[in-house]
C-alpha cells in the first residue's frame, strides 16, 4: 500500500504530493486526510495523506511512512476538495490551505504536545451494600466516611475535593478507585428557563422563508440595528438541529460579540463550539474535536471557522458581512464568504449574509435576484432609531473648540446628570498623529516605512502603526535640538484626557488597540460600561460593532471625515458603515438615543445619507460612483504588489509584469499602473502595484498563474497577487 503525502513546507517549489510506502503497522489505520510523519530529505517532516493507492510504480526507491500523527484528526473528502478550490481561487501553496483549515494548535509543531484534557474521578470499587455495610461499622465521622456517602449518592465524584490520605487508604481497603475521564474545557449549559421573543412579522416572513427553502440559496437578510436579525438566526438554526443537521455562524470579532455567544450558549448549551483567536490552544483543540466527534452541532466563530469539519450542514450564516475581516489579507488570501457559499452547495443549503449595511456588492445581487431579499425595517424591541446631527468644525474651531463642539459638550454633562451613559468614536489610536518641530520643520517618520509616527503618551513613545517600529520621545526635536515640538493630530488618547478635563467627576473608560491587548481587557472594559461602572466610554472602531448598552443615549463622533480621506475605492462605503454602525449604538432601550457627527465638510453626502439614517440613497450614490469609475460591482478587481529591498528593482518588475499583462490579457481589461503603492516603503521594502479592472476576460487566471511561476524562482523581488482584494 502506498500513500500520496502533501508535506507541510509552505513553499510553491514543492506544492506537490510525494509517494511512501505504508508500513504493515499502519495498513489497517492510515486514511485519507490524515496528518502523518515522513522522511523528507535528512529530515522528518508532518504532512497530510491525499491519496491511497494499492499499487505505484517508481524509478526510485520509496521510503516508508513513520507514523500517524493523530487518529482522530482528518481532513475529510470535502475539506480536501476545498483545498484545491482556494489554491484555484487565491494561487496559494495547496499546503497553506488546509493549514489554514486547521486551528493552529493542530497544526503540529516540533513538540507534539498533546492537548486532551483529562479530570479524575473516584468511583466504588465493591458494591454499595457492602459499602454500607463497612460504613455502619466504621462510625467515624471524617472525609473518608464523606467521600462513601458521597459516591452512594453519585456515580463519581471528583478526586480534587477529597484529600490523599483518604484516597490512598479506601483505595487500599479496595472501597474505591480512580479513573480519567477526557472532557471538553469550555462547557456551558444551556438556559431551560430561557423566555424565548415572539418573531414580529418581518421576522417571521424571513425566517419562514428560509426554512421553506430545501436547497442551497443564498439569503441577503438586510435589517437595520437592533431589527433582530440574531433572533432570527437563533430560530432558524433552532429548526435545522431539529432536522438532524448542523449549522455555522460567522461573526466579525469574538471578543466584541460575546453578547451574541452567550445567547448561543443560552439557547443551545453544549451543543455550541466557539472559535477564535482568544482561545488557548487547549481550548481551540477541545472545540475542534467537539465537532469532529459530532458533539457540538452550532458552530459559532470567526472568519476560520468556516472550515470546521462538520458534517450535514443545514445552514451558514455570515453576521455583518459587510465586515472587510472576512477576506484575509494574508496568504491565502479567501474570502470566508466565498467558502460559505461552495461549502453552501456542497451542502445543499442556505447561506444567509445579514447586515444592517450590506456590502454594495451583496445588495447588488440581492436587487438583482441572485440572492433572495430579506429585509427587516423595524426596530424588534421598543427602541425608536437615534436622531442624528451633523456639526460644522470649522465654525467650533472659531470658538477654540478643537476637540467637542459646545452642543457634544452640553449634551454630554447632561447625560452624566441625568445618569445616562456617552459613547464618543474617534477612529485613530495614540495621542496625536504628527509631532514636527516649528523651529526646523522636522517630522518623526518611521525609518523603515516613511509613514507619521504616532505619539503615545501613556507609554512616551511614537510608534510606526504600520510595521511596530517604537522609539522613545526624546521631547526636544532630533534634528535641530530645540524644545520646539508640536504634536498635531487628534487620536483617542488625547480625547481621554480632554474628556477627564473638561468632566473631572466622569468616570471614563477607553477602547482601542493600545488598552485592549491583554486576553479578556475588552470583556472587562464592555462589561464594566455595561455594569455602568463608567459615564463615558471612548474608543475607535472597535466600539462601534455589534454592542448593546440599554443606557447609551448619546454617541458622539470625532473626526468624522478620518476615514472619508483614505485612498481606496471603498473608502465611502466604509465611512458610511461606521458611523451607521456606531450611530445604531445610540438609543437601544426605551430612551431616545442621540448622535453627534463632527465634520469639517458638513456637506459631505455620505454624512448626510447617515444623518437621514438612508442606507437605500447612499447604496445609489456610491453605485453611481463606482460605475462611473469602473470599481466593483460593476468591475472585479485583481491587486498585483511588486515588492523590493531594491527600489531600482521593483521598479524595472513593476515595469515588466505590467507590460506582460499589457501583452497578455484581453483587450477589454483595464491595466492601472504600475505606480508607487500608498504605504510606498514598508518594512524597509519598496512597493509598486498594478491593478487590474475586469469584467470577462477568460485569459485572465493563466496569465497570473504563469506571473506567479515567474517570480518562483526569483530572489529579490516578490510578486503579491490578490484577486478580488478588500482594498487597494
Ligand atoms: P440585530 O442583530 O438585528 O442588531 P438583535 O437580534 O440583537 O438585533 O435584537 C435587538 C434587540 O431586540 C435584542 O435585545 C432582542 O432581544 C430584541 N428582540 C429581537 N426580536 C424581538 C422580538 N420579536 N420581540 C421582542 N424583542 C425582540
Ligand atoms: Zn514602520
Amino acid at each position: 500500500m502506498y500513500a500520496e503525502v502533501l508535506i507541510e513546507y509552505p513553499t510553491k517549489k514543492i506544492d506537490k504530493y510525494f509517494t511512501y510506502i505504508v508500513p504493515s503497522f499502519l495498513i489497517n489505520k492510515i486514511k485519507r486526510g490524515m496528518k502523518v510523519k515522513v522522511p523528507f530529505g535528512s529530515k522528518e517532516i508532518n504532512g497530510f495523506v491525499i491519496n491511497i493507492k494499492d499499487s505505484y510504480e517508481s524509478e526510485y526507491e520509496l521510503k516508508e511512512v513513520i507514523d500517524i500523527i493523530d487518529e482522530e484528526l482528518i481532513l475529510n473528502d470535502e475539506l480536501i476538495e476545498l483545498g484545491n478550490y482556494i489554491k484555484e481561487e487565491t494561487l496559494c501553496p495547496l499546503i497553506m490551505a488546509y493549514q489554514t483549515m486547521l486551528p493552529s494548535s493542530l497544526k503540529i509543531k516540533d513538540d507534539n504536545t498533546n492537548y486532551n484534557f483529562y479530570k479524575t474521578y473516584i468511583i466504588l470499587n465493591k458494591a454499595k451494600d457492602e459499602v454500607e455495610k463497612y460504613l455502619s461499622n466504621y462510625k467515624k465521622d471524617n472525609d473518608q466516611s464523606k467521600m462513601l456517602n458521597d459516591l452512594l449518592i453519585n456515580d463519581k465524584v471528583l478526586k480534587n475535593n477529597y484529600s490523599n490520605y483518604s484516597i490512598n487508604t479506601l483505595k487500599n481497603k479496595g472501597l474505591i478507585k480512580e479513573i480519567k475521564e477526557q472532557e471538553y474545557r469550555i462547557n456551558k449549559s444551556k438556559n431551560n428557563t430561557l423566555v424565548k421573543n415572539i418573531l414580529n412579522e418581518e421576522q417571521k416572513e424571513a425566517y419562514d422563508n428560509i426554512i421553506k427553502t430545501k436547497e442551497h440559496q443564498v439569503f441577503l437578510l438586510e435589517g437595520i440595528t437592533g431589527s433582530g436579525k440574531t433572533e432570527v438566526y437563533l430560530n432558524v438554526i433552532d429548526e435545522v438541529l431539529k432536522e438532524g443537521k448542523s449549522a455555522i455562524m460567522l461573526v466579525p470579532e469574538i471578543t466584541l460579540t460575546m453578547q451574541i455567544v452567550n445567547r448561543f450558549y443560552e439557547w443551545f448549551g453544549d451543543n455550541v463550539a466557539i472559535f477564535h483567536s482568544g482561545l488557548s490552544n487547549g481550548e481551540k483543540y477541545d472545540e475542534y474535536l467537539k465537532i469532529l466527534r459530532g458533539d457540538a452541532k452550532v458552530v459559532v466563530g470567526t472568519r476560520s471557522a468556516i472550515f470546521t469539519p462538520l458534517k450535514n450542514i443545514g445552514v451558514i450564516i455570515i453576521d455583518e458581512e459587510h465586515s472587510d475581516i472576512y477576506k484575509q489579507e494574508n496568504t491565502p488570501k479567501y474570502n470566508a464568504k466565498d467558502i460559505a457559499i461552495k461549502r453552501g452547495i456542497y451542502h445543499n443549503c442556505p447561506v444567509i449574509l445579514g447586515s444592517a449595511t450590506p456590502t454594495l456588492e451583496t445588495k447588488a445581487r440581492a436587487i438583482k435576484g441572485v440572492y433572495q431579499y430579506l429585509k427587516l425595517t423595524k426596530r424588534a424591541g421598543e427602541s425608536l432609531l437615534p436622531s442624528v446631527k451633523i456639526i460644522d468644525m470649522v465654525e467650533e474651531i472659531k470658538k477654540k473648540n478643537y476637540i467637542f463642539s459646545d452642543e457634544l459638550k452640553e449634551k454630554m454633562q447632561s447625560n452624566l446628570e441625568n445618569k445616562l451613559q456617552t459613547i464618543i468614536l474617534l477612529n485613530r489610536r495614540g495621542y496625536s498623529t504628527t509631532i514636527n518641530c516649528s523651529k526646523c520643520g522636522y517630522t518623526y517618520k518611521c525609518p523603515n516605512c516613511e509613514i507619521t509616527l504616532t505619539y503615545h503618551k501613556s507609554s512616551d513613545t511614537l510608534r510606526c502603526h504600520y510595521c511596530g517600529y517604537t522609539t522613545k520621545n526624546a521631547n526636544k526635536c532630533p534634528n535641530c535640538g530645540e524644545d520646539a515640538l508640536n504634536y498635531l493630530g487628534l487620536g483617542t488618547e488625547k480625547v481621554e484626557m480632554e474628556v477627564k478635563k473638561l468632566f473631572p467627576m466622569a468616570k471614563v473608560l477607553r477602547m482601542d488597540q493600545d488598552t485592549t491587548t491583554k486576553k479578556g481587557s475588552h470583556e472587562k472594559i464592555i462589561q464594566s460600561f455595561k455594569n455602568r461602572e463608567a459615564d463615558i466610554l471612548i474608543g475607535t472602531q472597535m466600539i462601534s460593532k455589534g454592542l448593546d448598552f440599554p443606557f447609551v443615549t448619546l454617541v458622539g463622533i470625532i473626526n468624522a471625515d478620518t476615514s472619508l480621506n483614505i485612498p481606496d475605492f471603498r473608502s465611502n462605503e466604509k465611512t458610511f458603515d461606521l458611523l451607521y454602525q456606531a450611530s445604531g449604538r445610540a438609543g437601544r432601550s426605551s430612551y431616545k438615543g442621540e448622535v453627534i457627527i463632527q465634520t469639517y465638510n458638513p456637506d459631505n453626502y455620505v454624512l448626510n445619507c447617515v444623518k437621514d439614517n438612508d442606507f437605500n440613497r447612499f447604496y445609489k450614490y456610491e453605485m453611481n460612483n463606482r460605475r462611473m469609475l469602473k470599481y466593483p460591482p460593476y468591475y472585479y478587481l485583481v491587486s498585483l504588489k511588486i515588492i523590493s529591498k531594491d527600489y531600482n528593482k521593483a521598479l524595472e518588475n513593476a515595469t515588466k509584469v505590467g507590460n506582460y499583462l499589457k501583452n497578455n490579457l484581453d483587450k477589454s481589461s483595464i491595466i492601472l499602473g504600475p505606480t508607487t503603492h500608498n504605504i510606498f516603503k514598508l518594512n524597509n521594502t519598496y512597493r509598486f502595484q498594478i491593478v487590474i479592472k475586469y469584467r470577462f476576460d477568460q485569459k485572465l487566471k493563466n496569465v497570473l498563474k504563469e506571473l506567479d511561476e515567474i517570480y518562483l524562482n526569483e530572489n529579490n523581488v516578490n510578486i503579491d497577487i490578490d484577486i478580488n482584494p478588500e482594498r487597494i
